[in-house]
């Protein structure tokens, strides 16, 4: 491979460039991105930069040491065997890095509708959050719990609408859901609602209720971005679809961070995470495996939300659980852990409970079967279930 050419300039990108480089790969780099900055974290968005404690959040690197072309501002329009097509013109490569991420799904309707996706979106949405100002979320899923936690601190009158039965309903199911209902003190909180359109000052409801709204924002997940990749002979299924190496069916292709679809060997199935440690860590992976080597990538999935003063850490794949077993207060810390059918553990969620976290995701790893008699008593710690 003489020149890779990433395609995305966020977080897995560019932690690809470093793996390249940190591999030794001395050939030519070029990373190009469609916004204009140098990379950045983008878990500070909904957190510190939306409550205006900080104002960035790039990512300490120093592109000029990594030797790679940066090209900021510029975007894959389509793929040819050997040939990204750009905005700027077309770039020959012999590896090939997707890094292109996810992006927010919108709602039908003429009205202004803000997501959080970008730097830019957060100045945006931060300058809009005054006291007074009346503000519907849509979603209460990570994203919109984020968002109302601070128009709720910025003293905004904030109305979440979600479809489902419960907060976090698609996340984590409606029975933990329903245990982080109690964080939405002050917010109407409209449950089973289903949006209609944004319309010019808020947001019609199936059914024509209106809810009046200065700022709508819309939380309701992402897509992969691999519009881009349409017509190129690659596939595609909910995302870039790779191998356990993290190879593309193209040849010299590699897919990483939330527009890649990987074949979990642990769980035995497709993963496609869009969480932060997914796009810091599996670039190491598709690195090794651009230049030839056989690694596999094979993580216990783990990822965190800030969300009304707590602390909600994720870690493994609770799909794979049958049983699902409580620790602790539902009104103080608490966390639930998923048993396999043979009792391993296959996930765990922590609410202000770091060390359950921290012990489980080591036991998910390893693969342990845990006593579900001792698993209840939330004083015992994990590791000796
Ligand atoms: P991205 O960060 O999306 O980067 C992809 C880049 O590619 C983007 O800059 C995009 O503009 C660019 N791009 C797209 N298409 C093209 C194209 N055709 N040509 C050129 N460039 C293109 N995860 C957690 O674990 N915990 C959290 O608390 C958390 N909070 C979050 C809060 C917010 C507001 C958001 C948006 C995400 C959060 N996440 C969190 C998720 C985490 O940030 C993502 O998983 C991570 O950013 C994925 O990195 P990525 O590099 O794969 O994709």
């Amino acid at each position: 491979v003489n020149h890779v050419v990433v395609v995305g300039a966020g977080l897995a990108g560019l932690r690809t460039v470093e793996a390249l480089r940190g591999r030794g790969f001395s050939g030519r780099i070029t990373l190009m991105g469609q916004e204009r900055h140098h990379p950045y974290d983008r878990p500070p968005l909904s957190k510190a930069v939306l409550l205006g404690d900080a104002d960035t959040s790039y990512i300490d690197t120093d592109l000029d040491a990594l030797e790679v072309d940066f090209w900021p501002g510029v975007s894959a329009k389509a793929l040819r065997r050997g040939v990204v097509e750009t905005t700027e013109g077309e770039l020959g490569y012999d590896g090939l890095v997707i890094a292109t991420g996810a992006e927010p799904i919108t709602l039908p309707g003429d009205g202004p509708q803000h997501v959080l996706r970008t730097i830019d979106d957060a100045h945006e949405l931060r300058a809009m959050l005054v006291p007074g100002v009346r503000v519907a979320i849509i979603g209460a899923g990570w994203i919109g719990a984020e968002v109302a936690t601070a128009a709720r601190r910025a003293g905004c009158v904030v109305t979440v609408i979600e479809a489902g039965p419960t907060p976090l309903a698609t996340a984590l199911g409606t029975e933990l859901g329903a245990q982080t209902q109690r964080w939405y003190d002050g917010i109407d909180l409209r449950l089973d609602t289903m949006v209609d359109s944004v319309d010019e000052g808020g947001v019609r409801l199936v059914g024509g209720e209106f809810v009046e709204a200065h700022v709508v924002v819309t939380g309701i997940g992402v897509r992969p971005a691999v519009e881009w990749l349409t017509g190129a002979d690659i596939d595609l299924h909910n995302g870039v679809v790779t191998d356990e190496h993290l190879r593309a069916s193209l040849p010299n292709t590699v897919a990483v961070g939330d527009c890649a679809a990987w074949w979990s060997r642990r769980w035995q199935t497709r993963l496609r995470v869009e969480h932060w440690d997914t796009a810091l860590n599996a670039p190491e992976v598709a690195a090794a495996s651009l230049l030839g080597e056989d690694v596999a990538y094979d993580p216990v999935p783990y990822f965190w939300s800030e969300q009304f003063g707590h602390m909600v850490q994720y870690a493994g794949h609770h799909p794979a659980g049958e049983r699902l077993i409580h620790r602790g207060d539902p009104e103080g810390k608490w966390s639930a852990v998923w048993l396999t059918a043979d009792d391993a553990l296959a996930a765990v969620l922590a609410v202000d409970r770091p060390r359950d976290l921290v012990q489980g995701r080591r036991i998910i790893d390893a693969g342990h079967r845990l006593d579900a008699e001792r698993l209840v008593d939330p004083e015992v710690s994990l590791r000796d279930c």
